[in-house]
């Protein structure tokens, strides 16, 4: 297929190098002037477009995903699919199908859970939002660069199912990490209580596959000094985006704002930014009821 990529950063670069590497003709263009083996660069993202069947976004936000569109779409070829892989809000995405479809463009939100391990691995997950053909178009690519796509319905579903999954995440975490530290205090042994969690009611992905303990439980952030992994800062963002999404529809979720608020002060105002998500422990461990 002939691919056009735009947004080649820690997680586009190594999803375009696996496209590369299965033997399709890709495209690329990135702001920050990114190269990446095998992706022949554009001067400007419409460029990277021109003649593509699918043009794939990955890009920090979606404002700048307007903007990307609003150049791209006039330079895509009728019957095209516009393929956004980025964690942006409902509004955007559904705002940009419905650009597209004016346009004669599909278009699919398709943004992921995985991180830049399974983006090189070619391991993601893809949450997709948008028309049965438009999937169809885009799933041998879904394939080459994730093991898992799911078709969670028209556009805009792929961000509601990545929100929602994500502030659960949030939650979790933090409630995996206040329960740690509590622990601690009541001179409970930590590989005891994961042992006791991990098979009881109160297991999760937090405590079972990415415990935030160090030395507990399988490998995880937390045994390489809370080196992201999954940043809190990328937590924060996907908070921000469930609350959001959460205003414009009027739902009540005091668990996802609660989570937001403790992100934004730790990554903020404490000493979260460029650390893992889980490092909530440390934080939890050093505090009182009344700090
Ligand atoms: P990144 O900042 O490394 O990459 C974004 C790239 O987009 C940058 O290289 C930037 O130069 C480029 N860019 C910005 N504006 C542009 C424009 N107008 N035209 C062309 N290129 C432009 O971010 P990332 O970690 O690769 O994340 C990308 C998206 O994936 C985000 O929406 C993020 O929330 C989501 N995501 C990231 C992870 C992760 O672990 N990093 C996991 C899941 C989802």
């Amino acid at each position: 297929m002939k691919i056009g990529f735009i947004g080649l950063g820690n997680m586009g670069a190594p999803m375009a190098a696996n496209l590369v590497a299965a033997g399709h003709q890709v495209t690329g263009f990135d702001v920050a002037g990114v190269t990446v083996e095998g992706v022949a660069q554009a001067a400007t993202g419409a460029e990277a477009a021109k003649g593509a069947e699918i043009v794939i976004t990955m890009l920090p936000n979606g404002a700048i995903l307007r903007s990307v569109a609003a150049e791209v779409l006039p330079a895509m070829t009728t019957g095209a699919v516009l393929l956004d892989c980025s964690t942006v809000d409902v509004a955007s995405a559904r705002d940009v199908a419905a650009e597209a479809a004016a346009a004669g463009i599909g278009f699919l939100d398709a943004p992921v859970s995985g991180g830049v391990g399974g983006a090189a691995a070619g391991t993601l997950t893809f949450m997709v939002g948008g028309s049965d053909a438009g999937f169809e178009t885009a799933k041998p690519l879904f394939e080459i660069m994730g093991q898992k796509a799911v078709h969670c319905g028209p556009a805009g579903n792929g961000q509601a199912a990545k929100i929602c999954n994500n502030m659960i995440l949030g939650a979790t975490m933090i409630a995996t990490c206040e329960a740690f530290a509590l622990a601690d205090k009541l001179g409970l042994d930590r590989q005891a209580m994961y042992d006791v969690v991990s098979t009881s009611s109160g297991y999760s992905w937090s405590m079972n596959a990415y415990c935030p303990a160090p030395g507990i439980g399988p490998t995880s952030p937390a045994d390489n000094d809370y080196r992201p992994g999954f940043a809190a800062d990328l937590m924060l963002k996907d908070l921000r985006l469930s609350q959001q999404a959460a205003e414009a529809v009027d739902a009540d979720t005091p668990m996802g704002a609660r989570a937001m608020a403790l992100y934004a002060q730790f990554v903020e105002e404490e000493d979260g930014k460029g650390r893992d998500f889980s490092a909530m422990l440390p934080r939890f461990e050093r505090r009182g009821r009344s700090d």
